[in-house]
């Protein structure tokens, strides 16, 4: 038994070593895993899966990249692996019909899972940021069905211009907040983890990949923190039958 968790590979088409990365780590690697748990921000931007109706005239390339990742991802699946995704706060508008296309489920965030018997908590992890209120204030409007529906309604290029100006002025604002803010709120952690129950959390999000000692409810607890991708370098999480989590980097060239 073998489970396989990666997360924040931000996939998009001016990275291609990322997406080549991947690719080659799915047919090497994950081949023959039993799960696969992908913890969001997998793409740099979604606009919504009606992008994979653009495959063929799609200049940007999203497109074509989507269905790449989408069928790559279904050859794992066949080959029996459960693929599961879960939300960022890049892509969280990943619908039902890229995750039929890829053969994955949609994961909720956060999640429970079991693993080994042990309660393991999975999310993306922005909603643990409280400090950064300005952005909180933004994930609730944007996890809103109505709003989505809203945004999904208007025409794809509008939406693509759209999620180009989110991005910038994400940029513009993270480059203006302190660092500490833009990191998990320790309260929070522990807060959020005692109400699921469990001394496991293993989430994305803010790309500082390390192993967390703490404690909850008076129980030793770990909070496993996945990296992001670069063009030379991946993150993931590998936890064998019988065994602890592993946090490790490994090359892609
Ligand atoms: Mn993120």
């Amino acid at each position: 038994m073998t489970t396989l968790l990666i997360s924040d590979l931000h996939l998009h088409p001016g990275a291609p070593e990322i997406t080549e990365g991947f690719l080659h780590w799915l047919d090497e690697h994950a081949r023959g895993c039993d799960a696969l748990y992908i913890l969001g921000d997998f793409f740099e931007a979604w606009i919504g899966d009606d992008l994979l109706d653009l495959v063929d005239h799609d200049p940007t390339g999203n497109a074509a990249l989507a269905a790449r990742i989408a069928a790559a991802l279904k050859r794992l699946a066949d080959s029996g692996a459960a693929i599961y995704l879960m939300h960022g706060n890049r892509d969280f508008l990943l619908g039902e019909r890229f995750a039929k296309e890829a053969g994955a489920t949609l994961l909720p965030d956060p999640s429970v899972i079991m693993l080994d018997n042990e309660r393991v908590l999975l999310m993306h992890g922005d909603s643990l940021c409280t400090r950064d209120e300005a952005y909180q204030a933004f994930r609730a409007q944007a996890r809103h069905p109505l709003w989505q529906e809203q945004i999904l309604s208007m025409p794809i290029q509008e939406r693509i211009a759209l999620a180009r100006q989110l991005r910038e002025q994400s940029g513009e604002a993270n480059s203006n907040k302190a660092e500490d803010i833009m990191d998990v709120t320790p309260g929070e952690v522990v807060k959020v983890m005692a109400e699921h129950g469990v001394t496991t959390l293993i989430h994305g999000h803010t790309h500082r990949p390390t192993v967390h000692e703490l404690e909850v409810e008076g129980q030793p607890a770990k909070r496993y923190v996945l990296g992001d991708w670069q063009p030379e370098q991946g993150w993931e999480i590998v936890i064998e039958e019988g065994g602890e989590p592993r946090l490790q980097a490994f090359s892609l060239s």
